[in-house]
C-alpha cells in the first residue's frame, strides 16, 4: 500500500472510530505485511563497527518500520562463507540483504572496485560527495543491476593506516622482494613496485608476521590494528594509508525483494543505510585517536610517515594501475572516467578548504618526538 493511501485510509478509519463505528485503524495496520529477511555479512562475528554496524542497521530498520521489516543477521560463515555473500544476495532465494565491501567482488565485477577504495582516491568526504551528490551511487546501481542487486553505502573506515613493517622503509626500492599482506588495488601497486603480495585471512596474519613469513601487513586503522596485536610482531607503524584513503562499506539488497517493498519501507532502508554510513565513520574517528595513543605510549610503537618521494612513486604506479584496470572492460572504463572527473571537480576545493585548514589546525606538536 502506498504511504499516502495508508495515511488517507488510516485518517478515515480514525474518523470512523471517533464516530463510533466498528471500523478502526488497528484493523488496517494488522493487514500490513511483515517482511522477515536474512542478512549475511563478510565480517567475523562481533567485529566492532563492521559486524556490529550491520547488526545495528537491522535493529534500526526494525524500529523505524514499527517491526514491519525484521532482519536476522548472520556473520561470515554462519550461513554462507564471507566471499559467498554477493552470490547469495544476488540469487535472493535464502537471503535478501548482504554487507561487505565492493572490492571483494572484483573477480566477478571489476567495476565494483571503484566504489570501495581506490589508491590515492577519495577520502570519506570525497567518496560520500560522489555517491550522494555527484552521481556515484547511480553508477554503482548500474554496475550492480545485472546481478539483481541494489547497493547503498553503509559505512566508512576513514583514512586507513599504511601498515605494519618489520623494517624501515626509506625508498621505493625497499618494496623489492618485500612480502606484504595487502589486498585489492593497493596490492597491485605493491606488486608493481616489486613486492610479493600475500593474501591471507585475518586470523593467519599475526602468526605469519611474527614468524617472518610476512615482512609487512596492512589492516585497517589503530582501533582495529590494536586488537590484532600486530605491534608485537612488527616495529614500524606507517602512515598514511594511501591505498585505502576512506574505504566505503556496503549494504546490498536483492533487487526483486527491494522493489517489492512499499515505498515507505524502501525509504527506511535507504535512510538507515545512510545513518549507519555516518555512524561507522564517527566510531572510527572517535576510536582511532585513543587507540593510536595507546599503541605509542603503552606498546612503544614507532609511528612513521612514509617518505614523500616514496609516496610520489607509489602514486605514479597507482595511476598506471588504475588505467590498466579501467582498460579491462567498458563498465570499468565508464566508472573510472566518472571517478576521475569528480575527483578533479572537488580537488581544488579540497586544497583551499580541508587541506589548507588542516595545515593550520593539525596538532603537529603532538606528533613531535613520536615519529
Ligand atoms: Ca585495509
Amino acid at each position: 500500500m502506498e504511504r499516502r493511501d495508508f495515511i488517507k485510509k488510516a485518517g478515515i478509519a480514525t474518523a470512523a472510530t471517533v464516530a463510533g463505528t466498528a471500523m478502526n485503524a488497528p484493523a488496517i495496520i494488522a493487514k500490513e505485511k511483515t517482511y522477515r529477511w536474512k542478512m549475511v555479512t563478510t565480517w567475523p562475528p562481533n567485529l566492532p563497527v563492521l559486524q556490529t554496524g550491520a547488526e545495528q542497521f537491522a535493529k534500526r530498520v526494525e524500529a523505524a518500520s514499527g517491526g514491519r521489516i525484521k532482519i536476522q543477521v548472520f556473520a561470515a560463515g554462519e550461513l554462507v562463507p564471507a566471499l559467498g555473500v554477493f552470490d547469495a544476495v544476488s540469487s535472493g532465494t535464502a537471503v535478501q540483504v548482504g554487507s561487505g565491501a565492493s572490492y571483494y567482488w572484483a573477480g566477478k565485477v571489476p567495476a565494483a572496485q571503484w566504489f570501495s577504495a581506490v589508491p590515492f582516491g577519495f577520502n570519506p568526504q570525497g567518496i560520500n560527495a560522489w555517491f550522494y551528490s555527484g552521481g556515484g551511487l547511480k553508477l554503482w546501481e548500474e554496475v550492480y543491476a545485472p546481478f539483481n542487486l541494489v547497493p547503498r553505502p553503509q559505512g566508512n573506515t576513514g583514512v586507513q593506516m599504511g601498515g605494519w613493517f618489520r623494517k624501515k622503509m626509506e625508498s621505493i626500492s625497499d618494496f623489492k622482494g618485500l612480502k606484504m599482506r595487502i589486498p585489492g588495488l593497493g596490492g597491485k601497486v605493491i606488486a608493481k613496485a616489486g613486492g610479493t603480495v600475500v593474501l591471507l585471512p585475518g586470523g593467519e596474519i599475526f602468526t605469519s608476521l611474527e614468524r617472518g613469513v610476512l615482512d609487512a601487513t596492512e589492516w585497517v586503522g589503530p582501533l582495529h590494528d590494536l586488537r590484532m596485536g600486530f605491534y608485537k610482531a612488527a616495529k614500524y607503524y606507517y602512515y598514511p594509508g594511501w591505498h585505502e584513503p576512506g574505504t566505503c562499506l556496503e549494504v546490498m539488497f536483492n533487487k526483486k525483494h527491494y522493489d517489492s517493498l512499499p515505498k515507505d519501507l524502501q525509504v527506511i532502508l535507504d535512510a538507515v543505510a545512510m545513518e549507519t554510513n555516518l555512524w561507522s565513520l564517527c566510531q572510527f574517528e572517535a576510536g582511532n585517536g585513543a587507540a593510536l595513543e595507546e599503541l605509542i605510549t603503552k606498546h612503544n610503537v614507532n609511528l612513521v610517515r612514509f617518505p614523500t618521494d616514496l609516496l610520489d612513486e607509489l602514486r605514479k604506479m597507482a595511476e598506471e594501475t588504475m588505467e590498466e584496470e579501467a582498460a579491462k572492460d567498458a563498465m570499468s572504463k565508464k566508472v573510472h572516467e566518472a571517478f576521475k572527473k569528480f575527483k578533479k571537480q572537488i580537488g581544488m576545493w579540497g586544497a583551499v578548504s580541508e587541506n589548507a585548514y588542516y595545515d593550520v589546525i593539525a596538532d603537529k606538536y603532538s606528533l613531535k618526538g613520536r615519529e
